[in-house]
């Protein structure tokens, strides 16, 4: 064998090696172990909470708006704020009787009069209230 072809083996192997050796002298992890913090996490405020997810907290939802069926996202929904306006011979989703408080994506508490609902995100819909989107309380 030659030199040449000897020093060719040699670089090709060696990376290999050194991988090899980094990931044998590293520490190793366990699967379930916790993950090692030095500083303790705060607990989230409303001050460090994402925008993106409303606080739908009772005591935050007393404080949202109502959602006006002007709002644009209202007109996209056919959104009204009593049922009993919604036309049933423009909309073939609507049965009578169907309301917010039993749909499935009405968030408020049985009873109340308004409630918080993911798709008017930061703001209450009526619990007698009724949008195309409206889908059977399981
Ligand atoms: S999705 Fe359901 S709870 Fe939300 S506005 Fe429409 S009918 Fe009401």
């Amino acid at each position: 064998m030659t030199s040449l072809a000897t020093r060719r083996r040699f670089m090709v192997t060696t990376p290999f090696f050194v991988v090899a050796l980094v990931a044998a002298c590293s520490p190793k992890s366990e699967p379930n172990a916790p993950m090692a913090s030095t500083t303790p996490m705060p607990p989230p405020t409303p001050a460090t909470m994402p925008d993106a997810v409303p606080n739908t907290s009772p005591t935050a939802t007393a404080k949202l708006p109502m959602v006006d069926e002007k709002d644009a996202q209202a007109v996209a929904l056919n959104y009204v704020d009593n049922s009993a306006k919604a036309d049933a011979k423009k909309f073939k989703a609507y049965t009578a009787g169907s309301q917010c408080s039993g749909c499935a994506l009405y968030q408020g508490k049985a009873g109340e009069s308004a409630g918080p609902c993911p798709l008017f995100a930061g703001k209450m819909v009526t619990a007698i209230g009724w949008c195309s989107s409206w889908v059977k309380k399981a």
